[in-house]
């Protein structure tokens, strides 16, 4: 195994950059933990502008041959990426849940078949991509997704291959081609992607990985004038860098971005079913963007609905991300971890009451973060505004439709929603009143990659999915043609 090679749980990984088709090594390296024992498990190549530089050029370079391959023939490419992660699932499940924490049974079961699924559904939603001609005054429009050039996509750790080819699956199949820049906290899968990839044909320099902090590598990617989209999910502070970095060069950007979410336990609702989905906002340790983190609760229902969740809650298995009887395993990073527990230490000393857990599980040590649930913090207070994305939810109860309707609406996010409720007519009312990308009612996390997704408000600009991905990643024509004389 050469310096540039990791073995991640028996998986042979390579640890440097993508491109033009071929591995190139950086003059240092950054060392990637493990969340699950703190242990450095790769020394991964340490990208900057030299490499960021080079990858664009790669891509810039394979655009007008990868654009001008027919659709038919990228679908394929597309759908044989899919198959070659479908061999791979088993492999590329344990190096993720070995990088950045999250249950294996999860990335075997739900996320990696949603990876390959990524591919597949931009495959076929290519070949049916189109809009009918229409006519004016006799003369004919004809509407078509040019692909637009260089993409980079940027991407965070809470989910990094599915949320990478979320945008890769997309841009390729709009004829693009990609820099992608993986999170330096969760590197590995992207390197595996581009083995994939490549094995499935695709051209040299159409995808290209480069690693490394977001400060180096990120920032001279975002910047480069020869880039045409930018796509970017992570937080807020980081898409505000980018989004002036773009502006530069006015380069269009896709941004989906935190949320503070609210969950709405209505007087009506089934309080089994709204225990189930509030219990579930735990999932990945509460790093996912979309949680519903506020529990907000009818006062009516409050004292039983807090019962019957703590009764669930307290039962949750904390552990090894890998055993299969474990509910919610650990947190990313050292940093993250502190940054977690500072939130919940602040909303203690201005007056939250700790219902549940309250700070890191000392049994298992590391980066284990007992699941919490806060209570009666002042309106306007730092854990009801700002972003955990760590295993804390808060509880506040109301006494009308319309005061929950408030409460939800109450922060600068709006990427989703969750309502539990017996009426009808009430789902419909709240939701058509909420400020949401996504509103699940009685609910969670189903997801269709034909729907738009994003976030209102601070939570993100644009949206990707379906029709929307590729409004985003081609540059849309209309070309007018006046009747031909017979
Ligand atoms: P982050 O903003 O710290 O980093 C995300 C990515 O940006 C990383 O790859 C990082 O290296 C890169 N980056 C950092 N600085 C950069 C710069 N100056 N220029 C270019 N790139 C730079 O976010 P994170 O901590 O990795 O992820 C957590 C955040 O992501 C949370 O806010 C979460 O809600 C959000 N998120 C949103 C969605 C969504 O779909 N809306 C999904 C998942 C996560």
């Amino acid at each position: 195994m050469s310096e540039h090679a990791a073995v991640v749980a028996g998986i042979p990984v390579d640890t440097r950059h993508w491109i033009a088709g071929e591995r190139v090594a950086s003059t240092s390296t950054f060392p990637d933990v493990s969340p699950i024992d703190g242990q450095v498990i790769a020394e991964v190549a340490r990208g900057g502008a030299a490499e960021a530089a080079a990858a664009i050029e790669a891509a810039r370079v394979a655009f007008p041959g990868w654009a001008a391959t027919d659709r038919a023939e990228r679908a394929r490419i597309l759908h044989a990426i899919a198959d070659g992660v479908d061999k791979r699932l088993d492999e590329l499940a344990l190096v993720e849940t070995t990088d950045n924490g999250a249950l294996l049974r999860s990335h075997r079961n739900g996320v990696m078949p949603r990876v390959a699924h990524n591919f597949r559904f931009f495959a076929d939603w290519l070949l049916g991509l189109g809009h009918e001609d229409f006519e004016t005054r006799g003369h004919r429009n004809h509407v078509s997704w040019d692909p637009a050039g260089v993409c980079v996509l940027i991407t965070p750790w809470n989910a990094p291959l599915m949320l990478a080819t979320w945008k890769v699956a997309p841009a390729l199949a709009a004829g693009n081609t990609v820099v992608l820049k993986p999170a330096e906290w969760s590197p590995l899968t992207a390197s595996l992607l581009a083995d994939i990839a490549a094995e499935a044909g695709l051209p040299s320099g159409v995808l290209n990985v480069v690693q490394g902090y977001g400060a180096e590598a990120g920032a001279a990617l975002v910047a480069d004038p020869a880039v045409s989209r930018i796509s970017f999910t992570g937080s807020v502070p980081t898409a505000r860098r980018i989004a002036a970095a773009a502006a530069a060069n006015l380069t269009p950007l896709s941004l989906e971005l935190g949320g503070k979410s609210p969950l709405l336990v209505f007087e009506d609702a089934d309080l089994d079913l709204a225990v189930d989905l509030a219990v579930e906002q735990y999932d990945n340790a509460g790093q996912v963007c979309l949680a519903g983190t506020r529990l907000l609760v009818h006062d009516g229902v409050a004292a039983e609905f807090t019962e019957r969740f703590l009764a669930r809650a307290s039962g949750l298995v904390q552990g090894d991300p890998r055993a299969p009887g474990t509910d919610v395993g650990p947190n990313i990073h050292r940093d993250h971890l502190a940054r977690v527990d500072g939130f919940v230490r602040r909303a203690a000393d201005q007056g939250a009451a700790t219902l549940l857990g309250g700070g890191p599980n000392t049994d298992l040590g590391g980066l284990y973060y007992r699941p919490t649930l806060l209570t009666g913090m002042p309106p306007g207070s730092e854990i009801l505004t700002e972003e955990v994305f760590g295993p804390v939810l808060t509880l506040q109860t109301f006494g009308t439709e319309e005061e929950a309707v408030a409460l939800a609406n109450g922060t600068r996010y709006g990427l989703a929603a969750v309502v539990a409720t017996g009426s009808p007519e009430r789902a419909e009312r709240v939701s058509a009143a909420l400020v949401a990308g996504t509103v699940w009612v009685n609910c969670f996390f189903v997801r269709d990659l034909r729907a738009p997704f994003g976030g209102a408000r601070q939570s993100g600009v644009g949206r990707e999915g379906g029709d929307w991905s590729f409004d985003f990643y081609c540059d849309l024509k209309n070309t007018v043609t006046a009747p031909w004389e017979k």
